[in-house]
């Protein structure tokens, strides 16, 4: 499956917005207020950032996603680098670490990512936002 080349400017500016952690509406304002403190709305557009109740799920998702592709990466690799002594330990050791930090130092972008990704395949109906 291909997609139009207007469909994939579309994904890729959505995703810089998300990346940027910026509004995902108009990408003209930061989301959150602090590291880890989200504005309840854009403060240029307006835009509410939860659409309805339960919307950070998909955060969720998008957040343990990238952190199981990062162990999934960094295990493959391991292996792969180390074959036929495979380090264990410093697998262990650096598995631990980074997936205790990347879920927390990922929080912000994987809500902005969300919602970019959110407004990209569910964009706002007139009147709503
Ligand atoms: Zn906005």
């Amino acid at each position: 499956m291909t997609l139009a080349p207007e469909t994939t400017r579309g994904l890729a500016r959505q995703l810089r917005k998300g990346f940027g952690r910026r509004c995902g509406r108009c990408g003209q304002s930061k989301a959150f207020r602090t590291y880890f403190e989200m504005k309840p709305r854009c403060d240029v557009c307006g835009y509410s950032f939860e659409r309805e109740e339960g919307y950070w799920t998909g955060a969720m998702i998008v957040n343990i996603a990238v952190c199981e592709a990062w162990f999934f990466l960094l295990f493959i690799g391991t292996v792969l680098l180390t074959l036929p002594d495979i380090a264990w330990t410093p697998l262990l050791l650096i598995g631990l670490v980074t997936n205790g930090l990347l879920p927390v130092a990922f929080y912000p972008f994987s809500k902005t990512i969300w919602m970019a990704l959110d407004l990209y395949a569910h964009p706002l109906e007139t009147g709503e936002g």
